[in-house]
């Protein structure tokens, strides 16, 4: 795509109970030329496009909306909808996006599932700032990614604005919707579930103390959890925010392995982000490794205790698969997240402690708010020949 986005100003009314979503989308992009600009976009009802403020011709069909346009230079698309937004379904990971709960909605794109609600350039790689603005009934809560730098009540509606200044891709942001109550700050969850919640996520600071010292800085403004009324298959990672389904709350901790999994991913796929989705390991081996180390500083099983419990799970599964260069169908099998993790277990005992975790933290430091493939990681991790060994061969190694 010859273009580049930069910002993303969505302006967006829900109303829970009709599930009707009406938008209005500015979008501040750049290009050299162009004669037509073409954005992901699902069903939703495109009533007018402008470019650079001037009604422009589109045509919107098959989840593409192309606006005939001649820009160079700086521009801005504006696009008004409307309609009942429906996740965007597919065969290897289900219904993706925007999506309706019994009292309210979620959005949770990874990977392609943002058009679902607005348009975008659709890319992993393609990172923008957000001003995220929505207005829905007073009783309902919105939570979005980043600040919230303004709330009106006005009648019976509230209109709730986010500031997500850094960099950010599609699929990583996110609306919130529902009647939530806020269980420790900035956790939020229905009143119901309060005292579970508060006590499930009670050692989640003390998580952002141990991956700050690992990792380096926690690397956005805010970090916010949802904790939705209904059940989800799996926790989801959105950008300074994650969402967590009523199934991953017991009062005893049962998920906390989630919980760090979630909030690594804030470092490890949103800070420091892919640039294209074969270098998924990237995220969900960090992510899994970080769930690893949270468990060894909590006192529960050490790393080399999880590693041993990966390998030999992953003995008795297919060694059919490259975790350095996955097909479509396997980016999120979990053999790319446990073979991912016990990758830099390895590399963590080729490298000794202090070595791995500085490497850590110059990875983060040197992406921030970047995007990287796995060859960049080989290049400032060295041990080539131990990674490849991981990552690009099928076989398990010793
Ligand atoms: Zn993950």
């Amino acid at each position: 795509m010859s273009f580049s986005v930069h910002h993303y100003a969505l302006e967006l009314d829900y109303k829970p109970h009709s599930a009707r979503l009406s938008g209005r989308a500015v979008l501040q992009a750049s290009c050299t030329s162009l004669s037509s600009i073409e954005l992901s976009f699902g069903p939703l009802r495109v009533s007018k496009v402008l470019v650079n403020g001037k009604p422009a011709r589109y045509v919107h069909s098959a989840g593409v909306l192309r606006v005939r346009a001649a820009v160079r230079g700086s521009f801005s698309v504006e696009v008004r909808y409307s309609g009942t937004p429906v996740p965007v379904s597919t065969p290897e990971w289900g219904d993706l996006g925007w999506d309706q709960l019994t009292d309210g909605s979620l959005v949770a794109s990874q990977p392609i599932g943002a058009p679902s609600w607005f348009p975008c350039l659709d890319e992993p790689s393609s990172k923008a700032s957000y001003l995220l603005d929505v207005t829905a009934p007073s009783p309902y809560v919105v939570v979005c990614n980043g600040v919230l730098v303004d709330g009106k009540v006005s009648g019976s509606t509230t209109r709730w604005t986010y500031s997500m200044a850094a960099p950010m891709a599609t699929y990583l942001a996110t609306v919130q919707i529902g009647q939530y109550v806020e269980a420790l700050p900035d956790v939020w969850a229905p009143a119901r579930l309060r005292r579970l919640v508060a006590h499930d996520f009670a050692r989640q600071n003390q998580m952002i103390e141990l991956f700050s010292s690992l990792f380096g800085p926690y690397p956005f403004a805010r970090y916010s959890v949802v904790v939705t009324d209904d059940e989800l298959d799996v926790p989801v990672e959105a950008q300074g925010l994650s969402t967590f389904g009523a199934n991953h709350v017991d009062g005893r901790r049962g998920s906390e392995r989630l919980v760090a999994h979630e909030l690594a991913h804030q470092w490890f796929g949103n800070s420091v982000g892919i640039a294209s989705w074969e270098h998924i390991w990237l995220n969900e081996g960090f992510a899994c490794y970080s769930e690893w180390l949270w468990s060894e500083a909590s006192g529960g099983r050490t790393a080399d205790a999880c590693a041993a419990a990966a390998r030999d799970l992953l003995s008795r599964l297919p060694q059919d698969l490259v975790i350095g260069r996955p097909g479509r169908a396997d980016w999120f099998d979990d053999r790319v997240y446990k073979r991912g993790a016990l990758t830099l277990h390895a590399l963590r005992r080729a490298m000794g402690d202090d070595s791995f975790f500085a490497l850590l933290r110059e990875w983060c430091a040197r992406n921030r708010h970047g995007v990287v493939t796995t060859e960049d990681f080989l290049v400032l991790a060295g041990h080539r020949d131990l990674l490849t060994r991981w990552l690009f061969e099928p076989g398990l190694p010793a």
